[in-house]
Parts: structure tokens; sequence; C-alpha cells
């Protein structure tokens, strides 16, 4: 006997949620963790307005079960997954083929799937980067970029394309960061873009600060849930003294909303991006390579996301 309490739980949630039926196609996000991913909210709400049976289900893997969860998904006829933390470079092992972006900058966000159950891995990670900045005219600028990890990479491939003069890249581990230039100068070098790397913890960081026409932030830092009171702004607090009013500040993080860093951003007048446009738009990138369909409704994708935030 089901207790009346939870019986009336349940027929709540279940009014809530589309019908999934035998016919319905699966589509999902593989990561570690996931349970505070927006993706499965604005997916669903995308299909639902596209009046696709899919259903976008978030799924925790280990690093250790990838390959096999992949194949797994492959198997049970999967129209697509994204891939986040920390399987973005990975799961490239599990890929048949990748597209052109994916292999130039190594990771991998959007599994496509392929004949004799294979998968191609694509990344929509630069194109949504790259859609808050359409406006903004970048070239010969001067670029910083916190941190040197998978989004990073993705953030390089698309300012490569924005014509922007020299790439600072700062981080705090000597080591990831050279490996991170010798894997990003050809195609920087090709484009006549410089770069430079500095390490934080040895380096006085303020004269890139100052001179920055744009600055990014692509570590975790200032991220809800994983961070401490004492390290909630990227490089610290003092740093951001020197900020220019003229510099925009782009940080990948959506929640907070706004981050720490962003706020204070806000007080010195910068124009301020957080991370949801690039979140939304990377998804509709994903959508469009497994439905096949262009038009993605990404207004019914972002304010769904924003409902959710709210809450
Ligand atoms: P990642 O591959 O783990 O890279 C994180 C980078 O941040 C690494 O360079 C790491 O340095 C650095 N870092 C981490 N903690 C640090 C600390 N306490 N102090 C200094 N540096 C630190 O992660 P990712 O995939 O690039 O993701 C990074 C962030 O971007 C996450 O918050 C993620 O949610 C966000 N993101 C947002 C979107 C979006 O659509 N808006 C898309 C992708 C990612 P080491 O190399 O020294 O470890």
């Amino acid at each position: 006997m089901v207790p009346e309490q939870s019986l009336s739980k349940f027929e709540s949630t279940s009014l809530k949620m589309s019908t999934i039926t035998g016919k319905t196609n699966l589509v999902g996000l593989l990561g570690q963790p996931v349970n505070h991913s927006l993706s499965p909210i604005m997916h669903n709400a995308a299909y639902k307005e596209m009046g696709l049976d899919w259903c976008y289900v978030a799924m925790p893997c280990d690093s250790k079960d990838l390959e096999r969860v992949t194949k797994a998904l492959r198997f049970l006829n999967f129209k697509g997954l994204n891939i986040t933390i920390p399987h973005k470079q990975s799961v490239l092992k599990a890929c048949n083929k990748l597209t052109e972006i994916a292999n130039e900058i190594q990771a991998v966000n959007t599994l496509i799937p392929e004949k004799n159950n294979q998968w191609i891995g694509a990344n929509t990670d630069v194109q949504g980067f790259l859609t808050p900045l359409k406006d903004h005219n970048l070239k010969n600028k001067n670029v910083v970029v916190i941190g040197c990890g998978g989004s990073a990479r993705a953030v390089v491939m698309g300012l490569s394309s924005l014509d922007i003069k020299k790439l600072t890249i700062i981080g705090r581990n000597e080591s990831t960061l050279n490996i991170f230039v010798k894997s990003t100068i050809n195609l920087l070098s090709r484009r006549g873009i410089s770069i430079e790397s500095i390490n934080y913890k040895k380096l006085n960081v303020s004269p890139y600060i100052e001179e920055a026409d744009l600055i990014i932030n692509t570590t975790p830092i200032g991220m809800n849930n994983i961070n401490t009171k004492q390290e909630n702004v990227p490089l610290g607090h003092e740093i951001w003294a020197c900020l220019s009013n003229k510099t925009i500040l782009y940080d990948l993080i959506y929640t907070p909303k706004p981050t720490k860093w962003l706020e204070i951003g806000h007080q010195k007048n910068c124009f301020t991006i957080d991370g949801l446009d690039m979140l939304v738009e990377q998804g509709a990138f994903s959508i469009r390579l497994w439905s096949g369909f262009h038009d993605v409704p990404n207004e019914i994708m972002k304010s769904s996301a924003e409902k959710h935030l709210m809450v």
C-alpha cells in the first residue's frame, strides 16, 4: 500500500512531466556531478516547443565507467549525448570520428550517433562562447583568459576567430600552463595572435589586468557550492582595484547570478557577461546537430533556465 502523502507527491510530479512512451527518443548529459545541471530543464522545454517526442536526462558517470557507459547508451539508441566536467577530454577515446573543431581543441561536449553503433565527437562550446560577443568588435584587442582547463580550450578557439591582437593566459600551475600554450600556439600564430602565459602565484598580474579589453574567467572560482568564503573571486579581491571601466568581464559561470566577480565589474561600471547565454547556445547547437532542425527556441530555453535559477 502506497502512503497517501507520497501518492499525492508522486501525482503532482507526474502531472508536470510530458508523457514518456515506448516511442520517446532519449538524449542526455554525462558528467560528475550533474545534479545541479540546467540542461534537462532547458532541453526538455525546447523539445516540447518543437513538438519533438524526446526526453533529456542527466546521468552521473564516473571517469572509470565513461567508455562503457557511452558504448551502452549508443546500443540503447540514444539520439545524442552532452558531455561535461570532468569528461570533455577523456571522452575522445569513445569517439570514432571528431569534427574539425573538436579535433583542433581536443575537447568534446556533444556526441552524435554514427552508423555501426559508433559516436562522432563535436564541440558546441566554441559557438556558445562566441554568441554573447557577436556585437563587440575585438579586432586588435588584448584579451586575458583566467584558467587553462577544458572550457579555456573552447574559449581560445573562439577568440582565434575574432582577430584579437594578444592573448594572456593566467593560471596557477606551471606545467598545465605550458601544456595549454603548446597545444594552442599553432592555432593562434596562424591567425597572427601572440600568446603569453603567466603563473599568478609567481608574478604580479596587475599590468595585464589594467590593459585588458576583455577578461574571461574559465575557472570554477565563484561557482555556487564549490568555493570557500576566502576564494570566491578569481585571482583574489585586491587585484581588481586596478580594473578599468572599459574592460569587458565575461564569467563562464551562470550560478550565482551575478557572481561576486561580476558584482565587482558592476561596481566599476564595466560591461559584464555571465555564462547563461553560452550554456543556452551550446545546448541549442547540440539540438541542431542531433535533430537536423535549424530553428531551435533559444529564448524558451533561456527563460526556462532563468525561472529555475530563481527558485
Ligand atoms: P576544468 O577543465 O576543470 O578547468 C578549470 C581550470 O580552472 C583549470 O585551469 C584549473 O587549474 C583552474 N582552477 C580550478 N580551481 C582553481 C582554483 N581554486 N584556483 C585557481 N585556478 C583554479 O573545468 P572546465 O570544464 O574548464 O569548467 C570551468 C568552469 O567553466 C566551470 O565553472 C564550468 O561550470 C564553467 N563552464 C560553463 C559553460 C557554460 O556553458 N556557461 C561551459 C563550460 C564550462 P589547474 O589546471 O591548475 O587545475
